[in-house]
């Protein structure tokens, strides 16, 4: 495979075999894939892209693993739909919502496991494992029983119903850990030296794991019948989606594949799509980072209804700190009832069901819009990355039904009636 020229420090720039690395031996700097774009530019065009698979492998000349049978369930080209009623409460032109609900196993997670796993069948790997908020758990075991691989996925003991019912359903082995999920990581990381015949896919494969997340820019641009966005709200818990979508536009640039750079850049920015993060007050360590102006990412102890996007300590912190910064973006923090408030508004208006993290989304928007940060003239995106039905306990009693009656006409015309009349 001549696109892919291996593994490079994103510090010191070393390079490393494309094998089951994540950290430099020199600085210890996280590895990240290296391509040939001049290789990549003279093969591919979108015609030879409209022709591939109608999921994420339809860009395999830009993922880091060629196989011609993926371990896939199907995921991405989920769909890119026009949300013109939230853009009008929100007081926006032309919004877009990238609907990551409609992934196999209901989430963002399937584009970085399908890339994870591919790769780590090839490198001969019978185990997959993970340190999970819940979805990378559910995603591991789903592709890992595709694949007749054995799985061990570790989440944290509180988690919500649905997620560990998704994540034991497959038949892998589910391990929770009382503690929070950087307990959790921590732990896999002290696993995965012991281990070494596992493939975690968020520590020894997370190089090949975060190339996924890239696709999420692809299909926006494609999807937009190849038109880069002005603006795209992205929700961080590690940092890594984010630092990829901005690695997905600017690869669509540097081939070809988008045109310009120019149009849409705030003055001052070097990137032509701005990026903007969101995150929970109750865990929101990038967006304290963003507003306090330093580039110290502090750790803090989650609290938030939010538990996908629950990482204190996030790995790509610093790195999507950057790239938002470096596109002219911003990053906002909003609170559980403003997340609760984000997923009503958001399936009110458009007829999509989130989880808490696509409520992070739609109410940073919201407050981003409010502040002119995002605004009326731009093409906007916001990536909505989970299933409803993940979180329905966060609801509480706020969603029910409207009316308990007899089952006879005169209660419904009692309690009911036809308002619409
Ligand atoms: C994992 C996840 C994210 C983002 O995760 P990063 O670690 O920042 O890449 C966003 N939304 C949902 C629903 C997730 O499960
Ligand atoms: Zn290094």
């Amino acid at each position: 495979m001549d696109h892919v020229l291996g593994l490079r420090c994103r510090e010191c720039g070393r390079s490393f075999p494309l094998e089951a690395l994540h950290v430099c031996d020199w600085c210890f700097g996280p590895l990240e894939v290296a391509y040939d774009y001049e290789v990549i530019a003279a093969a591919l065009s979108r015609e030879r892209i409209a022709a591939g698979p109608q999921t994420i492998w339809r860009y395999r000349d830009l993922l880091p693993v060629a196989d011609e049978h993926p371990v896939e369930l199907g995921a991405g080209w989920t769909p890119l739909v026009r949300a013109d009623r939230l853009a009008a409460e929100l007081g926006l032109g032309e919004l877009w919502i990238k609907d990551d609900t409609a992934n196999p196993t209901g989430s963002f997670k399937d584009r970085v496991v399908s890339v994870a796993l591919t790769k780590a069948r090839q490198l001969g790997f019978k185990v997959a494992a993970c340190a999970s908020t819940g979805n990378l758990a559910s995603s591991v075991a789903a592709h890992a029983a595709r694949a007749g691989m054995a799985s061990v996925v570790l989440v944290p003991a509180d988690l919500e119903r649905a997620k560990v019912a998704m994540a034991a359903v497959y038949g892998g082995t589910l391990v929770a850990v009382d503690g929070n999920y950087d307990d959790v990581n921590r732990l896999c990381a002290e696993l995965a030296g012991e281990h070494q015949s596992w493939a975690f896919a968020n520590v020894n494969l997370r190089a090949y794991y975060a190339e996924g997340s890239k696709t999420l820019a692809f299909e926006i641009a494609e999807q937009l019948g190849w038109r880069a966005p002005d603006h795209v709200v992205v929700p961080v818990a590690s940092g890594s989606q984010l630092t990829k979508v901005a690695k997905g536009f600017s690869e669509l640039f540097s081939v070809g594949l988008l045109d310009g750079g120019e149009r849409g850049a705030e003055a001052g920015s070097d990137a032509p799509v701005r990026i903007s993060g969101a995150q929970a007050q109750g865990c929101s360590p990038v967006a304290t980072a963003f507003a306090q102006g330093t580039d110290d990412v502090l750790p803090v102890r989650p609290s938030t209804i939010a538990r996908s996007l629950a990482i204190g300590n996030p790995a790509d912190g610093y790195y999507a700190l950057h790239a938002v910064r470096r596109s002219g973006g911003a990053f906002g923090a909003v609170s559980d009832e403003e997340i609760l408030e984000g997923i009503g508004l958001l399936a009110r208006t458009e007829g999509i069901f989130c989880e808490t993290a696509g409520g992070v989304t739609i109410a940073t928007l919201a407050k981003l819009a409010a502040a002119g940060v995002v605004r009326r003239d731009e093409r906007v995106v916001a990536i909505v990355t989970g299933h409803g039905l993940k979180t329905v306990e966060a609801l509480g009693t706020s969603v029910g039904p409207s009316v308990t009656i007899a089952p006879s006409l005169a209660a419904f015309e009692e309690e009911v009636g036809d308002p619409w009349r």
